[in-house]
């Protein structure tokens, strides 16, 4: 089924990517493409299951169960310690908590022994069982539309994950607010839309964004988006804390006004009333702890890459030194030799001026020049002569 129209009401999207619209005026991107199952016919594989159909169970079992165990262990060591960590940041325990798309229940768990009066709410039944079997944690079954809950009987509703699956987001949220007290919260994890970048961007960056785009994901929200959704289902006070997958998510808590945040020492003082409190907030600190030696770990992965880098560079100046300093070497080897060569030719050439003043001695002309008293110049030559001929064989 096509779908060409925003959660706002907005009918004129413009393209965005082979698999969404945009919505100009909210911020939101639309699936083009939605699924013709109805949702009651999307119930009825799980109908089967809950009745026994022996199939259905069997595929449950094979292929979804192990998934969610792990996901239940993972849940309760990362991300359910950030997201408990900021919900006691706006409400103390006790307090009536509502977790809508519980899974299978760890967060619900994690809540209930940091002392809320917490609830899950699934409209997948094997969930609902593995709630009650791995937490014994109570779980609704069932859209929220369909529940039987009173008007302003919860402190807060927890969504994780879900707003960018619903099909009417404005129609559900509506709902969730009528059942939050007026000075209740919506606290809500779900994926952000970066409306500065166009697909080519994000193609280009290869932006982590981009796994988003699933068909189970009907509506992706800016937070632009999110602000307006909020708004208008009454819940205008939206604050942002960073998401514990920071680079594809958002995480927000949503009330009707703004809300106080409490210190570090009101939430321990909370929790350190009773035993499950207790464990719960070592949890929390051996989580810090975790983080800060993860942030220490990045921190110190990035200096290493550095020197890394460095020592590299440092490698190929030595290498260009040693080249230099290999043509050097060559040039002054070359200087030698050519001293060498010519240290020789120095002593012959002394040689053959020796042999011929040597030969002007003896000349007739030599003997008239001593007549008249000017050999001495010859003398003189010939003692140069010798000097320089053992100066050039010394060396
Ligand atoms: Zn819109």
């Amino acid at each position: 089924m096509e779908r060409n129209k925003c959660w706002c009401g907005n009918q004129e999207l413009e393209p965005f990517s082979p698999d969404y619209r945009y919505c100009k005026i909210c911020g939101t991107l639309v699936r083009r493409e939605w699924p013709d199952l109805s949702p009651a016919d999307e119930r009825e594989g799980y109908e089967k299951y809950w009745a026994g159909d022996e199939k259905v169970r069997a595929m449950v079992e094979e292929q979804i169960l192990p998934v969610l165990e792990e996901r239940a262990r993972t849940y309760l060591v990362e991300r359910g310690p950030y997201w408990l960590r900021t919900l006691l940041h706006y409400r103390l325990p006790p307090a009536k908590i509502l977790e809508i798309g519980s899974g299978p229940g760890a967060f619900v768990g994690l809540m209930q022994a940091a002392g809320f009066d917490a609830l899950g709410l699934e409209v997948q039944p094997w969930s609902v069982d593995l709630s009650s079997r791995w937490f014994q944690v109570p779980v609704l079954y069932g859209p929220i539309e369909e529940q039987h809950l009173s008007t302003a009987s919860l402190d807060g509703v927890v969504m994780m994950d879900v707003l960018e699956h619903l099909t009417e987001p404005e129609d559900t949220l509506r709902r969730v607010t009528r059942l939050v007290r007026p000075e209740g919260f919506v606290l809500v994890q779900t994926p952000e839309f970066p409306e500065n970048l166009s697909y080519a961007e994000m193609q280009a960056q290869q932006h982590p964004f981009l796994a988003m785009f699933i068909p189970e994901h009907r509506f992706l929200f800016s937070r632009r988006a999110a602000q307006r959704l909020f708004q208008r289902v009454g819940l205008p006070w939206v604050q942002f804390e960073e998401a514990f997958f920071a680079h594809y998510d958002m995480f927000f808590v949503a009330a009707v006004r703004p809300l106080q945040r409490y210190t570090p020492e009101e939430i321990r003082s909370a929790l350190e009333g009773h035993l499950k409190g207790r464990v719960v907030y070592a949890l929390l600190d051996l989580w810090e702890q975790h983080r800060e030696r993860k942030r220490r770990n990045a921190h110190l992965q990035q200096a290493l890459q550095e020197t890394q880098a460095k020592v590299q560079h440092l490698q190929h100046t030595h290498t260009d030194l040693e080249h230099t300093l290999a043509s050097l070497q060559r040039a002054l080897a070359d200087c030698e030799a050519q001293e060498a060569h010519w240290r020789v030719e120095t002593h012959r050439r002394a040689a053959q001026a020796g042999e011929m003043l040597e030969g002007l001695q003896q000349s007739r002309a030599f003997r008239l020049l001593r007549r008249f008293g000017r050999w001495q110049r010859i003398e003189d030559l010939l003692k140069h002569v010798a000097a320089w001929n053992e100066e050039s064989l010394e060396e």
